[in-house]
């Protein structure tokens, strides 16, 4: 510990009067009134105009872990670094979480909920640490800390400034005040007193107790940039006040988790419960080696593309729940439950090294989403999914809307026996594009046999119930030496221009009596 700032000087240090005491911000943010129990997590990304796949899978950790234990979900904008600010980030974020149905929960009295907005309550805490001895300012410029860096590679030091590297450590009141004469404006470091020949016990839900040798950097808790805070600095401050009980992030900063520690005790505050989430991964297509999915090569890492290509939402959520509660989809297939949100997981089930994020798995679950959906509610998936995202020809497919409706509906009665080739809303009209007349293609290569085509005309009535009209493809094959299933590859073909398609005398109900005679005799020319 050094000599704490007379509140003078932290003033002038900080270039204002800090706005609360430690007492009052513990008023302002009381506790929250929770049941025994309950989880307070948060989601606390960086707008940097992206939303990983890794991203969704925390949000989805989060508001479940809120969800089952009757608690609360946050969404925490970590914007303290102006540098990087992207527009329309926050947005993305935001819209995103909306299309995943995944609500949060801002409750006024907590917030603000952009870091940028927080700056009176980090200067206040920060003031607290000046005080006391355990922060100080820093007037080390790029330049200096720079040669600092490179002396300490040169000697084989690890590098950053610690102890004796930490020039201003021990800065008199006197020094701070020639260093603020001169116009130069601090950062706040930590005043570390970690020896790193000794060990901090943390705790990692999944993980268990790790030990880390101590921290000994002076860290900096508020930059001499703008005065906001490092995330280091931002998440002591905002898990206490917001009193987060459980923090969901990436395996990336497990290793500041013994800063966290020394940060959390020197304020005497209890630390959050940590979750570190390993990363998803896919099998790198060149080397067949398992790796984290990446913004560059694989589209499937960013949420927008999943939402563009028309994955059902709710699919996606499912599968990377049974990533983190591999016991969801057999609960799932014995009905057990119905969905994600009745499905209680353990948080130390959550995979602790990389989880493969499979476009196949996916595919599976999307298909048996929307197996199980309601036309209804598939007609609108499609229908919003073309309006935001289709070109005009996919546009024109949603227009009318009672026919879609009719088109979607074929094999969806018998509920042991609903069609599974849907998979997302784009390949669900692709799938059934013949269905109208300007993308129908017809089947040039097919050998159709204009006798059983001809015969089927003569014959044809589109209020024929379904067992007339076999009747009548029956005594067509009778009347043709040919085989019944012949007859109605022939029709299946010319309505279609395809070998394999659901039920026919569903297609031809939804065609309708014009469409069927106009596409059979386009078959005879
Ligand atoms: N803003 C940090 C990140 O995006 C958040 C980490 C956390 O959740 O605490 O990695």
């Amino acid at each position: 510990m050094r000599n704490g700032l007379k509140p003078e000087l932290i003033e002038r240090v900080l270039g204002g009067k800090p706005k609360y005491t430690l007492h009052e911000l513990e008023e302002k943010f009381p506790p929250r009134d929770l049941p025994e129990g309950a989880f307070v997590t948060r989601f606390a990304p960086s707008p940097t105009g992206f939303m990983h796949i890794g991203g969704l899978y925390q949000v989805l950790i989060n508001s479940k872990l809120a969800q089952q234990s009757g608690g609360v979900f946050m969404l925490r904008i970590e914007d303290t670094d102006t540098k990087r600010e992207v527009a329309d980030a926050v947005k993305i974020i935001i819209d995103s979480l909306s299309k995943f149905g995944l609500a949060y929960n801002n409750d006024e009295k907590y917030g603000p909920y952009f870091q940028s907005q927080r700056r009176d309550i980090y200067h206040s805490v920060v003031a607290d640490l000046l005080a006391r001895g355990l922060a100080y300012p820093c007037f080390l410029t790029a330049d200096e800390m720079e040669d600092i860096r490179n002396r300490q590679t040169a000697a084989g030091f690890p590098t950053g400034i610690y102890g004796e590297f930490a020039r201003d450590r021990d800065l008199t009141d006197e020094d701070i005040i020639a260093h603020l004469d001169k116009g130069e404006v601090p950062s706040i470091r930590l005043y570390s007193t970690g020896n790193p020949a000794q060990r901090i016990f943390c705790k990692d839900a999944v993980r268990g107790s790790i030990s880390f040798p101590e921290n000994n950097e002076d860290l900096v808790l508020i930059k001499s940039n703008d005065g906001l805070p490092t995330y280091h600095f931002a998440h002591l401050c905002d898990d206490h006040f917001m009193h987060t009980t459980h923090v969901v992030r990436g395996a990336e900063w497990l290793s500041s988790l013994p800063l966290h520690y020394q940060l959390f005790r020197m304020m005497g505050w209890a630390p959050p419960l940590y979750i570190h989430t390993s990363t998803l991964d896919t099998i790198d297509a060149e080397s067949g080696k398992q790796r984290k999915l990446s913004k560059r090569h694989d589209p499937e890492s960013n949420v927008a593309n999943l939402l563009a290509d028309g994955w059902p939402t709710n699919a996606v959520l499912e599968y990377l729940f049974n990533i983190i509660a591999s016991g969801y989809e057999e609960a799932k297939l014995k009905g057990a439950v119905k969905s994600i949100w009745d499905y209680e997981f353990k948080p130390k089930k959550i995979p602790m090294s990389g989880a493969l994020f499979d476009m196949k798995k996916l595919e599976w679950w999307a298909k048996e989403n929307i197996a199980q959906m309601p036309v209804d509610t598939l007609v609108k998936n499609v229908i919003d999914w073309a309006q935001n995202y289709a070109d005009s020809v996919r546009k024109d497919q949603v227009a009318d809307v009672q026919y879609l409706r009719n088109v979607l509906s074929i094999e969806r009665d018998n509920p042991k026996r609903i069609r599974k080739d849907f998979i997302t809303w784009r390949q669900t009209l692709e799938e059934v594009a013949y269905f109208w007349d300007n993308l129908f293609q017809p089947n040039r290569e097919f050998e159709f046999n204009a006798d059983v085509l001809n015969a089927f005309l003569s014959t044809f009535d589109i209020n024929d119930d379904k067992d007339s009209w076999w009747n009548k493809i029956v005594a067509i094959a009778v009347n043709a030496g040919v085989k019944n299933g012949d007859v109605a590859m022939n029709l299946r073909v010319a309505l279609t221009g395809r070998t394999n398609t659901p039920d026919l005398y569903s297609i031809m109900q939804v065609m309708g009596k014009d469409r069927v005679i106009e596409r059979v005799k386009g078959a005879l020319k």
